[in-house]
């Protein structure tokens, strides 16, 4: 196995554009690769452009009828059909959105493919982690469901155990809805609870259906959840499951948007805490997926100048094994880059400050807590499902 991870990025993926009023700007993604090549990590990793996800590659998630909706709209957005979510104000109709929205796709299955292969131990591709698409519909920003697409193709090549792990703000709930009765695939969520936040689910007592009861794992936050409740919640749940199920393959989204700069949900995490579990799920696949297998993704993440450049330049760092040290100064090119692109002033340093830590679960638990509360509500929906204590 190459010691080199790879990292998928072709220049095309700036092209997923929802228009200049919504807030998925694609100067993120730009912004981002800008930062990984400013700090050199472009030499740590091998950096592919693969390309976009076929018709059958498609349907292995998704329904015939809303690629062929997909393609219409994308050839001529007028005809967006809002019965598949299209043409709406999340998803907005762009002529080109099948294009590049299978490009995007095509570069999470190809990570899951190379990792499976052997061909590499980490793949990032930050420009993926599109968690919302449904099998017959678009949804919160997300057109093809690029998670669920890599993880179906991983059970194509023949695996049998996948475990997805989620932390970005929202519920990852096209990945949990595609593998809801598939005993091989484990979902896990961390998000912000749905009483307060879309998709309005993600509930604890999602626990999956069928051969797939059990499968799915959601902590839903309280509003407001900083980086000591966010890294306790993640610890008291996450390494538990993954040392018992033993996947073959870690597959994780990193959505930034738990950032308390986040301009469309309310937990309060800090940079330097998102890193502290990038830098974890790294570990963790070291620890329990065969031979380190790990598909690191994006995700949402709307303060798009201050936030999500530095986060998923973390990742990239720890996933190249070259992590970026956060009291580094970021580089005077990148920050006028910044100020050309979007007439901000961008951060000047890799970290926000802190230096985040955590209660571990097994200390005990406040049960008049309502961190505490969220976590055991997750425990006692799941757990025993899965053969483990509460
Ligand atoms: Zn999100
Ligand atoms: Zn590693």
């Amino acid at each position: 196995m190459s010691g080199r991870a790879q990292l998928m990025w072709d220049d095309a993926v700036t092209g997923y554009d929802f228009g200049d009023s919504h807030p998925m700007d694609p100067v993120r993604l730009a912004l981002t690769m800008g930062l990984v090549r400013a700090f050199g990590l472009d030499r740590a990793v091998d950096v592919v452009a693969a390309k976009a996800a076929g018709e059958s590659t498609l349907r292995l998630v998704h329904r015939s009828d809303y690629v062929a909706a997909v393609r219409a709209a994308s050839a001529d957005p007028g005809r967006a059909d809002q019965n598949y979510g299209l043409g709406t104000v999340d998803d907005p109709a762009f002529a080109g959105m099948h294009e590049v929205s299978s490009l995007i796709a095509g570069q999470s299955v190809a990570a899951a493919e190379a990792v499976w292969r052997g061909q590499t131990g980490h793949a990032v591709n930050f420009s993926g982690g599109l968690h919302h698409a449904m099998p017959g519909s678009a949804s919160g920003f997300c057109i093809y469901n690029d998670p669920a697409l890599a993880i179906a193709r991983l059970l194509e090549l023949g695996a049998e155990r996948v475990a997805y792990v989620d932390v970005d703000v929202h519920h990852g709930d096209g990945v949990q809805a595609a593998f809801w009765e598939d005993p091989r695939v484990l979902t896990v969520s961390l998000h912000e609870h749905p009483r307060t936040l879309f998709p309005q689910t993600g509930w604890p007592e999602e626990t999956g259906a069928g051969a797939g009861e059990g499968g799915a794992v959601n902590v839903a936050l309280p509003a407001g959840t900083g980086d000591a409740g966010w890294l306790r919640a993640f610890h008291a749940v996450v390494p538990e499951l993954l040392a018992d199920f033993r996947p073959q393959v870690l597959v994780t989204q990193h959505g930034a948007d738990t950032h308390f700069e986040d301009p469309l949900a309310h937990l309060a995490v800090s940079l330097d805490a998102q890193r502290a579990v990038m830098a974890a799920c790294h570990d963790l696949a070291h620890e329990y997926a065969d031979e380190g297998r790990w598909v690191a993704l994006g995700g949402g993440g709307y303060a798009v100048v201050d936030v999500v450049p530095r986060s998923w330049t973390h990742l990239v760092g720890i996933a190249a094994h070259a992590p970026v040290d956060p009291e580094s100064v970021i580089p005077s090119s990148w920050r006028d880059e910044v100020y050309a692109r979007t007439r901000q002033l961008g951060p000047a340093r890799m970290t926000d400050g802190r230096t985040p830590s955590w209660k571990s679960w097994e200390e005990g638990y406040d049960p008049a807590d309502r961190l505490d509360q969220a976590v055991l509500a997750s425990r006692r929906a799941a757990f025993p499902l899965r053969g483990l204590l509460t």
